[in-house]
This record gives C-alpha cells, sequence and structure tokens, in this order.
C-alpha cells in the first residue's frame, strides 16, 4: 500500500464508482464536472485490459464524447457486407459507417479524462461488498494488495459490467433469461486476406444460431473476429466450436494467440437502475442494444447520464433517493422504447430460420448498394413496429 492510495482510501467521498470501463470513466468524468468529489475502483491493473469486445462502434456513438482522431482509433469502415446463410452478400456503402476502436486506449482515455475531470482513480483495487449503516449504503468494502477497506460514499455507481454484484448485493433484481443472454466469443485473427475498410456480418444457424458472427478489420491481414451466439443454442454446442468452425473454413490459414469470451445481455434493461443511493449503468444495468449486442456507446451514453444526475442530486438538496431516481426516468424516456422494440424484434428475427433469413436476404439485396434511405426506412419502419417485419418483408418482395 503506497501512502497516495491509503490516504485516497481514508477519504470520504460524494460518489464512488465502481468498474473502470466506458460507463463508469465516463460516469467518473462527468459527476466530477458537476462539482462531486469521486472515486472510481477498478479491479484490473490497468484500464481497457484485457479487451472483451469486437471494439466496433458507430461514428454517433462515439461523437462528442472522444476525439475521432488518435491512437485509440484502430481503423475506420466505409462498407459493411452482410452474408445470409445461402453465402449470399449484401453491400451497403456510406461514406462513414464506424470505427474499430483499440479499447486498451480507448478505456485508458476516458480514464484520463475522468482524472482531469478531478476523479481519483485507483486499479488493482476490487470492490468486495456494500457497506450499509442503519439499512443505509453508505461505502463500499474494497480488497486492495490482500488487505481490505472500508471506503465511504454518498451515491454508489455501479459500473461493474456484465458480471455485475453491486445491484444484486443491494437486492436489485439482475437475473436475465437464457435466450437473452448471448454467448460472445474472439479472436484477433492474422494472416487472413480481408479488405480494411469493410466489415462482415454472417448469419444462419451454422454460423450463429440466435446471434451473428462479425468480421472487424483492423487492417489488411488482420482482424477481430468473433460470434454471439443466443444462450438456448451455447448448451447445445458452445461459441467456441461455432468460432472454429468458421475460422476452419473461411481463413484455415489464420493465426492468433488469445481467445476471449464474455456474456451480452440482450434483453430490455433491468427494471430497476437505482434503488436508494444506487445506480447501476452501461451492461451492469444490461442497457446494451439488444438487436446488435453493441454496448460502448449506451454505457458511455448511460454513464454521462448516471453521473451528471448523480453531481446535481447533491447540489439540489432535498431527497437524495428521489434526485437520483431522475437518472432511470430520463433514460427510460430517451432509450426504453427503443430497447423494448429492439428486443422484440431481436427475438423475431433469431426465431428465423435459415429459409426466411435467405429470403429476406434476396429481398434486401435488391436495395442498390448505396442507398442508405431504403434501408433506413426498412430498418425504421421495423424498429418502431416489430410486428411489421411481415409486412415489410412483403413490401421488399415487390421490388
Ligand atoms: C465478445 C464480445 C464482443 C463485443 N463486441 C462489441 C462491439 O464490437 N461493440 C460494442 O459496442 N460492444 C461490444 N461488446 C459489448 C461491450 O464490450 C460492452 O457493452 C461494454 O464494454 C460495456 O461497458 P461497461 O463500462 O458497462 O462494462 P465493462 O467494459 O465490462 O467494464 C466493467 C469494468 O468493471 C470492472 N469490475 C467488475 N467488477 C468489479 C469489482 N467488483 N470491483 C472493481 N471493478 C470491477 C471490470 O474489471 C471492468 O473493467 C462486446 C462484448 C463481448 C463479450
Amino acid at each position: 500500500m503506497n501512502v497516495r492510495t491509503d490516504s485516497i482510501f481514508k477519504q470520504n467521498y460524494d460518489v464512488i464508482i465502481v468498474g473502470g470501463g466506458p460507463a463508469g470513466s465516463t460516469a467518473a468524468q462527468f459527476s466530477a464536472k458537476s462539482g462531486a468529489k469521486v472515486l472510481l475502483l477498478e479491479r484490473d491493473p490497468v484500464l481497457g485490459s484485457p479487451v472483451r469486445c469486437g471494439e466496433g462502434v458507430s461514428e454517433r456513438g462515439i461523437k462528442g464524447y472522444i476525439s475521432l482522431k488518435g491512437p485509440w482509433i484502430a481503423n475506420k469502415l466505409n462498407s459493411l457486407e452482410l452474408f445470409s446463410p445461402d453465402n449470399s452478400k449484401i453491400e451497403l456503402t456510406a461514406n462513414l459507417i464506424g470505427y474499430i476502436l483499440d479499447r486498451s486506449i480507448f478505456d485508458k482515455v476516458l480514464g484520463e479524462k475522468a482524472e482531469i475531470a478531478g476523479a481519483s482513480i485507483v486499479t488493482k483495487a476490487d470492490v468486495k461488498g456494500l457497506l450499509k449503516n442503519n439499512g443505509h449504503l453508505d461505502g463500499v468494502l474494497v480488497q486492495y494488495e490482500e488487505k481490505e477497506y472500508e471506503v465511504r460514499g454518498k451515491i454508489i455507481i455501479g459500473a461493474d459490467g456484465v458480471e455485475s454484484r453491486v445491484g444484486r448485493w443491494h437486492g436489485i433484481k439482475t437475473m436475465t433469461k437464457m435466450n437473452n443472454m448471448e454467448s460472445g466469443i474472439q479472436i484477433n485473427a492474422t494472416n487472413i486476406n480481408i479488405k480494411r475498410d469493410v466489415c462482415q456480418f454472417y448469419f444462419g444457424h451454422e454460423v450463429a444460431p440466435g446471434g451473428y458472427l462479425w468480421v472487424f478489420p483492423k487492417s489488411d491481414n488482420q482482424a477481430n473476429i468473433g460470434l454471439a451466439v443466443s444462450g438456448n443454442y451455447s448448451r447445445q454446442k458452445p461459441a467456441k466450436d461455432y468460432l472454429m468452425d468458421f475460422m476452419n473454413k473461411r481463413f484455415p490459414h489464420a493465426e492468433w494467440s488469445t481467445m476471449v469470451a464474455g456474456g451480452i445481455p440482450c434483453n430490455p434493461p433491468l427494471k430497476q437502475l437505482t434503488k436508494s443511493n444506487l445506480l447501476l449503468a452501461g451492461d451492469a444495468g444490461h442497457q446494451v442494444n439488444p438487436l446488435t449486442g453493441a454496448g460502448i456507446a449506451n454505457a458511455i451514453q448511460a454513464g454521462r447520464l448516471a453521473g451528471e444526475t448523480a453531481g446535481n442530486a447533491l447540489k439540489s438538496g432535498g431527497s437524495l433517493e428521489q434526485n437520483l431516481k431522475i437518472y432511470e426516468k430520463k433514460w427510460r424516456r430517451s432509450r426504453g422504447r427503443f430497447h423494448k422494440s429492439a428486443t422484440r424484434l431481436k427475438n423475431a428475427v433469431h426465431g428465423f430460420d435459415d429459409d426466411k433469413l435467405n429470403e429476406l436476404s434476396r429481398m434486401l439485396i435488391k436495395i442498390p448498394k448505396n442507398d442508405w434511405s431504403m434501408l433506413r426506412i426498412f430498418l425504421f419502419a421495423v424498429r418502431k413496429n416489430p410486428e411489421l417485419i411481415i409486412d415489410c418483408i412483403k413490401l421488399f418482395k415487390k421490388f
């Protein structure tokens, strides 16, 4: 224990954040900017490692939070290819679709932004439980270098990712149905031949049942290749076996050194995102886009809202519990309906057999390569009214 860390643990905080991923660091940045005294605790030795993520993100998702130029951007994508089970290909092009991040740098930079805003960050700090005083949550129990410390705080933000325990410790129901917990697995493959500005998605029961497989290029011969499989299927055949089958078939000469795996909660967000003086943000609150499994942008947005709400709640006086509920209200107002309909759409699409997916692809293939407007209309209509999917199929049959 060095002197600095010892003195950090002895202080009382306005906001203690558990977890230094995108949700936690952004919550730390914005609560500190609101004037709160903030401590962020991360159990890993450095923010951003190990990377358990495809690192794909849309421009809209990160714009305004971090510069779009910098070493945290590993690659820019201009087009995407969708492969149906019968291997027909739909190509979509646009000026810029998105980015592949280098999260080992991206997460660190988000942490630095939090520190610049005034937050303290301690890594290798594993939060083991919550502290209560007369039933009132007033801090966390931290293990640091094999010793335990009690650190006091007025507001706790659980940003501890998909395996979150903070919510459960405080009595929030965090269980996910098996079919909604996707099993994600990924390698960073080299010695492959790909186009560096094109990301690829593969669908079908042989490749990734109840999910999809992605190829996110980092260069002409390197890519994050991974897949997510619905929990309903991963029991019958592990996600790893699906990935190996694909690699042997598509990239037989590929090389990789590590394989990472993790759960992706693809369901509507938790029914309860706040309880007394506790907030949950990011994967801990199940705020992932249920249709795509993408959670980086959502984690950042939820982290910002949680951090700002916490800072404002302390300043505005009155009941802290009531003030913190604003976080949940605002989040549900802006994202709640999207998440519900995206979950319904995901369940509908995942229910498609390969014939139906091929049929859908035959319709979509007729959209001109660069006519995003048509695709946007389709996605918009289905997102707003998932039951319209059949109508959309009928509509596209007419092309
Ligand atoms: C294989 C895979 C591929 C993915 N690909 C993409 C993708 O391409 N694009 C995308 O947008 N999303 C992707 N995701 C999802 C994305 O990784 C998450 O949604 C995102 O990281 C959520 O951010 P977060 O801050 O909520 O949680 P995390 O990034 O998981 O951060 C949580 C942090 O909390 C720490 N922590 C946990 N418990 C404790 C504790 N008790 N004490 C202290 N610290 C603790 C963890 O060490 C971790 O650093 C993928 C997920 C997987 C599994």
